[in-house]
């Protein structure tokens, strides 16, 4: 039987390069995105054309209709989910928080910690051996931002990762007997255009002096450690937060 894997928010960034790393790796993959449609069919011809398998699946994390029917189309395209990446996330533009509204606050925590949420219910729903499932692995994409805090940029994100993190390590607690292992990246600053569409293009070459490394890290560097993490040879890894963020 195939690994099928559902990588959320995979039509661009860090999700697209996991797609298709995983399928180069085997995986049959579910390429969610939320409204880049033709971004989300690039990513989905490339994996085909280079012989591997994937379908295009639109949905909001946030929507949990959107929710039970990403799910339901990726089973009905590829058979069932072994695999979940929670990858889809969001940023808003540099504020402080004594100027954040309270429908900022609602999106962040909506598509960053409640989407992540809903998706992982879902995916321990089939996976559970509770369940009747055979177990499956989930990782969670969160971000060093839930131990820097992110004064002046935005701490509305950064606790939203933070609720991921501990997500993370009470939900692997609770299912680390029934099969599934979860754990979560912690990107730092990567080279993808989230950065722009919070309103700091300019943002990586800001940072990169900061980084131990001094460069930012690209979406591959992010996929690789997001793959190990699925992987068998991860398996007595649970639990754990992986920072991937060249020593910041
Ligand atoms: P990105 O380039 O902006 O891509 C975001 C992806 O998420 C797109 O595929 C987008 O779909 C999708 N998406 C956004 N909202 C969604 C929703 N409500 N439902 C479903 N999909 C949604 O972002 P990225 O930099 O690759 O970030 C990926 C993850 O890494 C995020 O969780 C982010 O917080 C985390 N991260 C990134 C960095 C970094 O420096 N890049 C650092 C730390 C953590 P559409 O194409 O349809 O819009």
């Amino acid at each position: 039987m195939s690994r099928v894997v559902l990588i959320t928010g995979a039509s661009r960034g860090i999700g697209a390069v996991t797609a298709a790393l995983a399928a180069s790796r085997g995986y049959h993959v579910g390429v969610n995105y939320r409204a880049n449609r033709a971004a989300a069919e690039g990513v989905v011809a490339g994996i085909r054309d280079a012989g591997g398998t994937a379908v295009a699946i639109a949905g909001d994390v946030a929507v949990e209709d959107d929710v039970l029917r990403m799910f339901a189309e990726c089973e009905g395209a590829l058979g069932p989910i072994t695999d979940l990446v929670n990858n889809a996330g969001v940023v808003d533009m540099k504020a402080r928080v004594d100027e954040m509204s309270a429908a900022r606050l609602q999106r962040m925590f909506a598509v960053n910690v409640f989407g992540t949420m809903l998706c992982a219910r879902e995916a321990v729903k089939r996976m559970s051996t509770r369940h009747g499932g055979t177990g499956g692995v989930i990782v969670n994409v969160s971000s060093v931002a839930a131990r820097i805090g992110s004064p002046g940029e935005y701490v509305d994100y950064a606790a939203a990762k933070g609720a991921v993190d501990v997500f993370t390590i009470g939900l692997a607690k609770e299912v680390a007997a029934e099969g599934i292992r979860v754990n979560a990246v912690r990107p730092g600053i990567v080279r993808t255009e989230i950065h722009a569409s919070g309103g700091q293009p300019d943002r990586l070459e800001r940072i990169a002096p900061l980084v131990p490394m001094l460069r930012p890290g690209e979406p591959e560097e992010i996929a690789g450690a997001i793959l190990w993490l699925l992987s068998p040879e991860a398996s007595y890894t649970s639990g754990t937060l992986l920072d991937v963020s060249g020593a910041r």
